[in-house]
Order: C-alpha cells, then structure tokens, then sequence
C-alpha cells in the first residue's frame, strides 16, 4: 500500500493535520492505536477541557470541523483575571479591551475529538487504520516504510508522528528528547458554581501550585490545580464535597460554593522537546515534538499550530516536490523552532518563579504581575500573542 503521507496517531493535533492535508493534493493514510469510544450519550462533562485560542479555532473551521461543535458545549471566554500569591496582585485581560470578541473558547477533549473523529470517517481521500498497532519504522532515502502488527506493510513519502508524548516514532527515528518532569500532576475535575462566571477564566500562582477555573457553559466551571504531586494525591483522596470546600476556599470564593459534577482525574507534568522536529522521510507534529507546562493552556495550540504549519509548507512544495523531502522539511522546523522555544521558555520560567519559596522572589513576581497589569500596549501583545 502506497501513500504520500502518513499520520501515526489521530489525536486532535494528527487528526487535524490529516483534515488540513487534504486540500494538499496528497494520498493520505492515518494509523491510531486506540480509535475514541463512541459517546455513551449520558451527557456529563469531560474533566479535560482546553482553552483553544481563536487562531486554533480558524484553523480547526478550515478542516471543516469547528462548526460541527455542539454549541451548547462550548463556552467563551471574554476576560482573564490572574492572581499572584500576594492578595493585592492580579493581572486582568478583557478581550473588549483588546478589540476582540473572545480570548478563546473552552472545548471539552472529548467533544473535541469527536468532531475530528467524525471528519476522518466522512473524508473518502483518507485511509483510516484503527486499531493499528505499529511494530517497524523504516526510513530509507526513497521511502519510509511501516510494518503493522497485522502484517501489513505501508509505504510512504513521509511519516508523521503524531502519537503523543511517547512518541513510538520519534524512538524509532532515534530522535532525543530528555523529559524533565515537573513532579507535579494536573488534578482536573468540573464544578457548579453558586456564583455566575460571566465567561471570566480565573487563575492563582499559589504556594501549593497554579489553579485555574475556566468557565463552562451556565454556571459550570473546570478546575486544572497543577500541583506537586503529594499534594495532587491528596486532593484524589478528597470526598467530593471536601474536594469542592478545598478549591472554592483556594479560589477565595470568586464563584461561591461549589458542587462536584465530574470527579477528580489527574495528569502528569513534564517539559520535553525533541531535539529534531524533522528528519529526511519524518516529521513530529504535538506532544510528540514537545509538552508544555498546562499553566498557559497552550500545549494543544502549540499542536495545531504545528499542524497548520506542516500542511501549509506541503501544500506550497510544488507540484513535482516531494514531500518527504528533508529541505522541504526544514521549512517546517525553521518556521516552529521560535515559537516552540517562547512558550516553553515561558511557562517554564512562569512555573519556576512561583514555585519557590524565597520571600524576595514573592515580592519580585507579585510586583511583576502588578506592574505588567498596569502596561496596556504590553498586556494588548500579549494577547495578541495568545489568541494566535
Ligand atoms: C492537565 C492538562 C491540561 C491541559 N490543558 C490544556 C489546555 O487548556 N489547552 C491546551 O492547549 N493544552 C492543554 N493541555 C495539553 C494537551 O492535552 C496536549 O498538548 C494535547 O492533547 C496533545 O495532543 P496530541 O494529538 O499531540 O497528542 P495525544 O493527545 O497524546 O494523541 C496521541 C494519539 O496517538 C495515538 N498513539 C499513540 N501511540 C501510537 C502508536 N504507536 N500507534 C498509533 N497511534 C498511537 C494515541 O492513541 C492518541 O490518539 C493540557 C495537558 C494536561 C496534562
């Protein structure tokens, strides 16, 4: 079997690429291990939500899948307010005060995943393999080869790794990228609020970690407390209604009592990069290529960003290009390395600075925080930055 590209891995950031390749006049081929469960219609909310800027949303609306979204599960956020460690720091955003509608949408992963799901069966142009487990990568100068554990054999131009975190490609590419954990889980879980949000996400840099509730649709919020392991098993341990009086205590209130509506989960912390996005007949797309801190919630973004560069580069090569070209690849690599880079440098020394206990850094970043919110022109790129 021969294709021109094919994607390991159709979670949102592969699955998304496979959707904005198609335009690009390749023969496309996806291989997931674990296709998603079909939903069982009961309607509850998924704890993993992600802030999706309105940049992801326009690339997400060219593969066709953003309008098929149940509106009634996603929700717009319209101000930010952050909260150093200190009472009197805070840092506020308001998209009106930017000249835009939204800061970003909240969008479960499930729902997510869903619609992308649903856009690569409708696509006739892209050959869906789930489940298709991997056993052989074999990149030669003329073609990369793929055995799955089936059996079969498929031939390819270029092969993306789109297969997360742990990324099996990226191992058989013999591509480094040394993880630095952050010995820290983000505990996610939803609440009804007694107070309405009125579309404000809120974050604290805390002593104990960063605790972010992002506004869900009615009076509903999603919790990410990026905390220190130990303390993250704790709050695992919680009773529900212990669980609620600790993060609305933690929140100091901002939106009242609060009720449990989906439990606890939680997820490792790590920053990793990839020495090499690229390599002649492969290409890392997502958390394959790197993972960032969730204190910005732009791992995702990051993701689609990657995604949209690599369609755009393949879909410019040329008619007669290959495009699992090394040169062509570059491209790619050139035009991700700055902004991979500022975002994990970023969130990075975000998390280091509030994580640490020395009394004269607490002055510096809650100062820092005071001083950034009273620089418009400053907060104004900065959102401009975020929204993609
Ligand atoms: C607590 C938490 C909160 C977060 N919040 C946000 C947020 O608000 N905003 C944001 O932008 N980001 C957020 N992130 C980051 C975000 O979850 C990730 O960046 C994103 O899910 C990465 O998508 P991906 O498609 O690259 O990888 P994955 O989602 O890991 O998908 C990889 C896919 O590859 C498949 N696969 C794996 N191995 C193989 C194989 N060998 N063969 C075939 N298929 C394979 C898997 O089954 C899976 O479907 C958060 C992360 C955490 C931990």
């Amino acid at each position: 079997m021969d294709f021109d590209v094919i994607v390991v891995g159709s979670g949102l950031v592969g699955a998304s690429l496979a959707l904005a390749l198609r335009t690009a006049g390749l023969t496309l081929a996806v291989v997931e291990a674990q296709p998603p469960r079909p939903a069982t219609g009961t309607g509850a909310w998924d704890s993993r939500v992600y802030a999706i800027s309105p940049g992801s949303a326009t690339f997400l609306d060219r593969c066709g899948v953003w309008s098929e979204l149940a509106q009634a599960r996603v929700s717009q956020v319209e101000e930010m307010r952050i909260f150093g460690d200190d009472v009197r720091s805070e840092i506020g955003f308001s998209a009106y005060a930017a000249g835009l509608r939204e800061l970003a949408f909240i969008v479960e992963n499930r729902e997510l995943q869903r619609v992308l799901w649903d856009g690569l069966k409708r696509a006739p142009d892209v050959a869906v393999i789930a489940p298709g487990s991997c056993r052989a990568l074999t990149l030669a100068a003329e073609l990369a080869q793929l055995e799955l554990g089936d059996g079969r054999t498929l031939r390819a131009r270029l092969v993306v790794g789109a297969d997360g975190a742990d990324s099996w490609v990226r191992t058989q590419a013999a591509i480094e990228a040394p993880p630095r954990p952050y010995h820290q889980l983000g505990v996610v879980a939803n609440f009804a609020t007694a107070k309405p949000h009125r579309g404000v996400a809120f974050q604290w840099f805390r002593s104990d970690g960063v605790l972010a509730l992002l506004p869900l649709p009615g009076n509903l919020a999603s919790m990410v407390w990026s905390t220190a392991d130990a303390h993250a098993a704790r709050l695992l341990e919680l009773a529900p209604t212990e669980l609620a009086a600790q993060v609305a205590a933690a929140s100091r209130g901002v939106l009242g009592d609060l009720q449990v509506i989906t439990p606890a989960a939680a997820f490792p912390l790590r920053l990793q990069r990839a020495r090499q996005l690229v390599k002649p007949r492969l290409a890392l797309v997502g958390d394959a290529a790197h993972n960032v801190h969730p204190l910005a919630g732009q791992g995702v973004n990051l993701g689609f960003r990657d995604a949209r560069e690599l369609a755009w580069v393949l879909a410019q090569r040329g008619v007669q290009a290959d495009c699992g070209d090394y040169r062509l690849l570059r491209r790619y690599e050139r035009a991700r390395q700055e902004d991979i880079a500022t975002m994990q440098l970023a969130t990075d020394t975000l998390q280091r600075l509030f994580n640490n206990d020395n009394p004269w850094l607490a002055r510096l970043r809650n100062f820092g925080l005071r001083l950034t919110n009273r620089q418009t022109q400053l907060k104004n790129l900065l959102v401009q930055h975020a929204v993609g």
